[in-house]
C-alpha cells in the first residue's frame, strides 16, 4: 500500500498488502506453490540464512500468497506482524506453546476446543494452567504473583457475550510482567481493536467473520514483531501453515469485512430489539442492548456491538428446541460469522459436555439459543423469529 494512501480500515480491507504483478492484476494471485526457484546458491542462502527476505518454501510461510495475507491481517488489527494459520485452534495452539509455557490464566468462558486445550490436554505438558469465570476476577492478582505469564480471554464471550475490560487487564497483567491475549473473533477488527486498548497479542478464528462465507477454516494472531519471530518456527515445524489457496480465498475475503460487519451489526441490533419486546423471549444479550449489563463497558471498547447475539426462551429447553426446529431461514449449525444466519443452542452443541451445575454456574441456561445474523434482509430475518416462536 502507497505510504499516501488514505489509511481508514475499509480502505486498508482492500489495499493493504496487495502484491503488484507484471500482467497489472488488482489484487494479488495465488502462488499455488510449494518451493521456490533461486538463481544460484548464494541468493538461496541469502533467504535460508536471513539476509534477504524472500519466497523459499510454503510450510514456512514464506510464500507470497500468504506474506501478502498477513500484511493485510496486520495492518486490520494495527499490528506490527500477523502470522496465518491452518485453524483457528492452530494459532491458539501455536501461541499457547509459544508464549503460554510458565503459566496461562483463561478468564471467562471461552471455545469449547480453547476450554479443552487449556484445560486438559496443556497440563499434560506440564504446563500450569487456570481457568476462573468472569465474577472470580478478584484471583487475577495471585495467580499472576504465583508465575503466570500469559492472560488469554474472548470479549465478547460465548454464550453469553459476557464482555471484559481489555485496557484494565492488559495493565494488571503488564503490571506482573506478563502478556495479555485477546481472542477477537466474535468482535473483528471492525467492532474491536485490542492491540490499541493495551493488549500484546490478537488471536482470531478466520473461519469465522474474516473469512465471512463459511468456506474457509484458518486462524490469524497478530502483535509485535518480536513475539511473533517466537512463534514463528513452532508454526513451521509443527506443521500449521494454511495452503496458498485458502491465504488467497481469506485476502478476498477481507475486502469486504468492513460492509459485512457494519450490516451484520444493523441487523443484529434490530434483531436484539424485536426480541426483547417478544413475550415469549425472557432476555436478550446483546452488548447493544440499554438493558445488557456490559452496555456501558462495549461503548467504551467497541466500535460496534456485533453481529452475535443469544436469546433465552421462555419455557426452558424444550420450548426453545422446539422454535429451534421451526426456523425456516436460520440454520441449526454450530460456528458463526458467515452470510447465512446460524442458530444453535449451547446446551445441545457448545455446552454440551458441560455437566448442568457447571452451565448453570456459568450463566447459561437450557432455553437460551445463540444467533449468528447473516446478510439476509433483518426483516426476513425477524419474520423467521417470529413465526417460530408462535
Ligand atoms: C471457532 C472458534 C475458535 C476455533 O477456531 P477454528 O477455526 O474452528 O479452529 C476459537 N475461538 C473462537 C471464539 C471461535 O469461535
Amino acid at each position: 500500500m502507497n505510504e499516501t494512501m488514505p489509511k481508514k480500515l475499509a480502505t486498508r480491507c482492500i489495499h493493504a498488502g496487495e502484491l503488484a504483478d507484471a500482467h497489472g492484476s488488482p489484487h494479488t494471485p495465488i502462488y499455488n506453490t510449494t518451493t521456490f526457484a533461486f538463481p544460484s546458491t548464494a541468493a538461496i542462502l541469502d533467504v535460508v540464512e536471513g539476509r534477504t527476505e524472500g519466497s523459499l518454501y510454503t510450510r514456512y510461510g514464506l510464500n507470497p500468497s500468504i506474506k501478502a495475507l498477513e500484511a493485510k491481517l496486520a495492518s486490520l488489527e494495527g499490528a506490527e506482524a500477523a502470522l496465518v494459520f491452518a485453524s483457528g485452534m492452530a494459532a491458539e495452539s501455536a501461541l499457547f506453546l509459544t508464549h503460554g509455557r510458565e503459566g496461562i490464566v483463561c478468564i471467562g468462558d471461552a471455545y469449547g476446543g480453547t476450554l479443552e486445550l487449556i484445560g486438559q490436554q496443556l497440563p499434560q505438558l506440564g504446563i500450569p494452567t487456570h481457568l476462573m469465570l468472569g465474577n472470580e476476577l478478584d484471583r487475577l492478582d495471585a495467580l499472576l504473583a504465583g508465575g503466570a505469564r500469559l492472560v488469554f480471554f474472548e470479549t465478547p464471550s460465548n454464550p453469553t457475550l459476557e464482555l471484559f475490560d481489555i485496557a484494565a487487564i492488559a495493565e494488571q497483567a503488564h503490571a506482573h510482567g506478563a502478556l495479555l491475549a485477546v481472542d477477537n473473533t466474535f468482535a473483528s477488527p471492525v467492532n474491536q481493536q485490542p492491540l490499541a486498548l493495551g493488549a500484546d497479542l490478537v488471536v482470531h478464528s478466520a473461519t469465522k467473520y474474516l473469512g465471512g462465507h463459511s468456506d474457509i477454516t484458518a486462524g490469524a494472531l497478530m502483535g509485535s514483531k518480536e513475539l511473533l519471530d517466537a512463534v514463528w518456527p513452532w508454526r513451521k515445524n509443527l506443521g500449521q501453515t494454511p495452503a496458498p489457496e485458502t491465504a488467497a480465498l481469506l485476502a478476498r475475503s477481507l475486502r469486504t469485512l468492513v460492509v459485512r460487519v457494519h450490516h451484520q451489526n444493523a441487523s443484529a441490533l434490530a434483531i436484539a430489539r424485536a426480541m426483547e419486546a417478544h413475550p415469549r423471549v425472557a432476555r436478550v444479550l446483546y452488548p447493544g442492548l440499554e438493558s445488557f449489563p456490559g452496555h456501558a463497558l462495549a461503548k467504551q471498547q467497541m466500535a460496534g456491538f456485533g453481529g452475535m447475539l443469544t436469546i433465552e426462551i421462555d419455557g426452558g429447553g424444550e420450548a426453545a428446541a422446539a422454535a429451534v426446529d421451526r426456523f425456516k431461514l436460520f440454520a441449526i449449525a454450530a460456528s458463526l460469522g458467515g452470510v447465512e444466519s446460524l442458530a444453535t443452542q449451547p446446551v445441545t452443541t457448545t455446552h454440551h459436555g458441560l455437566t448442568p451445575e457447571e452451565r448453570s454456574r456459568r450463566g447459561i441456561s437450557d432455553g437460551m439459543v445463540r444467533l449468528s445474523v447473516g446478510l439476509e434482509d433483518s426483516q426476513d430475518l425477524i419474520d423467521d423469529l417470529t413465526q417460530a416462536l408462535r
